[in-house]
């Protein structure tokens, strides 16, 4: 049978980093997955490396905001009715560490992953020889009614103890920067962040990098992983594994591993969408666009044009619905009338795993002797995959952490 220091579950941006941090500090790493590095939620995202979301997406504490949301008629959010009852406590828990106070604790713990994103993207970047897929031009956030426009600048100096540089754009400043964009009532260029053109690709080049430096990679099923001897067995395509550690980092998938091993998580599932568009004559998107009433994205990918969606509840399993992405479009359209044709006819439907305060899990198993989770990124896997990945190779390879790990244990659910 063949002999691994760690098998590490699940090759999206999360495992391929944590695979990239052991493998740097001596461990020999298998990496297995189902399907080739980067297909699941990595693959479909909007590609936003996103320095400058220092404050977690909470729940919505406003009545009347809580009322136009349940009327599930809007772009930004939709909700399978039928599935309300399924995902009520996972949404009661995330509405209480929404409160201020709370959620001000987990952007203190989310911080230092968040300000390290950029620095540990670029480290593996230089070295993968991908910056062709990089752009350095931060993204746009954009306010199309005045009052939202008006609310959000009488706010911003929230953001002033995060030190974030930004551009307040006006409608003839924004027009500067993008052509072919409908009047709006302003913008702010976000400049800290960095995008990709191609998501899916940045995680392959990354997992290029992992097997040219050593580590192997293979397919298998999360599944049949388990316990024994001193350590743990798993099948894959290329035969049995043995390995005395265990990391999970199959994004949502991660209830495959810990639910038989009887861990409880509230792991809710945001799911989201997303469809390629072409364009009109040479139009082009300069920037990755943000509506943020809409709560969509248009972002400029390798071929053409990405709409994504926002949040949608409703069973992870359960077939595409296509009336959000169409909400999305009918607004996407009216900001950028230069979008033409749809390429693909069924939208692309991905899993963002959350946990309710916000936090991914970056923790060993308390009842499991070398089992170590990585899961739980909900909207910024792909910005913080490679700092989670180095905070749990230092975890896991006892060193000093580059960041306060203890609001991310699996023990804070009790
Ligand atoms: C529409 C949308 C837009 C987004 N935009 C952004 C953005 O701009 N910026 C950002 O930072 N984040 C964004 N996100 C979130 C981000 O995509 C996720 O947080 C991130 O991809 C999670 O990475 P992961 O490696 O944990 O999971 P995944 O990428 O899903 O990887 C999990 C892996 O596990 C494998 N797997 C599953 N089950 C098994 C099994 N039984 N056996 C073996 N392998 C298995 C899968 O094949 C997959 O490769 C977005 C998400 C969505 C849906």
């Amino acid at each position: 049978m063949q002999q691994r220091d760690v098998i590490v579950l699940g090759a999206g941006i999360v495992g391929v980093s944590t695979a990239l941090h052991l493998l740097a500090r001596g461990w020999s790493v298998l990496l297995v997955d189902k399907n080739a590095p980067g297909e699941g939620a990595s693959y479909g995202n909007a590609g936003l490396i996103e320095r400058s979301s220092v404050i977690p997406y909470s729940f919505p504490q406003g009545l009347k905001t809580l009322i136009k949301y349940g009327l599930n008629r809007r772009s930004d959010l939709r909700y399978d009715p039928f599935y309300l009852p399924k995902i009520a406590p996972f949404l009661f828990k995330y509405w209480k560490a929404s409160h201020p106070k709370e959620l001000h604790v987990s952007t203190q713990m989310m911080l230092p992953l968040i300000e390290a994103s950029v620095l540990e993207h670029d480290a593996i970047i230089s070295e993968a020889g991908c910056k062709n897929l990089i752009r350095s031009r931060g993204w746009i956030e954009i306010y199309r009614s005045p009052q939202a426009f008006a609310d959000f600048l009488a706010g911003i100096k929230r953001f002033d103890a995060f030190g974030l540089s930004y551009d307040i754009l006006d409608n003839e400043s924004l027009a500067r920067r993008q052509s072919g964009l409908n009047d709006v009532a302003g913008a702010i260029h976000w400049l800290d962040p960095k995008t990709t053109i191609s998501p899916g690709n940045l995680v392959k080049a990354y997992a290029d990098l992992f097997e040219r430096k050593g580590g192997e990679l293979s397919y298998g099923d999360a599944g049949s992983l388990k316990q024994s001897g001193n350590g743990w067995q798993l099948t894959t395509n290329d035969g049995p594994v043995q390995a005395s550690t265990v990391v999970c980092s199959l994004g949502a998938h991660a209830p495959v591993v810990y639910e038989p091993l009887g861990y409880q998580v509230p792991l809710g599932i945001k799911r989201g969408y997303h469809r390629h568009y072409t364009t009109h004559g040479d139009a082009w998107l300069n920037y990755s666009l943000v509506d943020a009433e809409g709560g969509f994205t248009l972002v400029p990918m390798s071929q053409s044009i990405r709409l994504t969606t926002g949040i949608e509840f409703a069973a992870p399993n359960a077939p595409a619905n296509c009336i959000q992405i169409k909400r999305c479009e009918q607004k996407a359209r009216i900001l950028f009338p230069e979008l033409a044709t749809s390429i693909e006819d069924e939208p692309w439907l991905g899993l963002r795993p959350c946990l309710p305060d916000m936090r991914p899990v970056i923790s060993k198993a308390p009842h499991h002797e070398g089992l170590w989770f990585n899961f739980g990124h909900a909207h910024h896997g792909l910005t913080i995959g490679p700092a989670t990945g180095r905070l749990l190779a230092e975890m896991m390879s006892g060193e000093e952490p580059f960041a306060d790990c203890t609001g991310f244990s699996i023990d804070r659910f009790g």
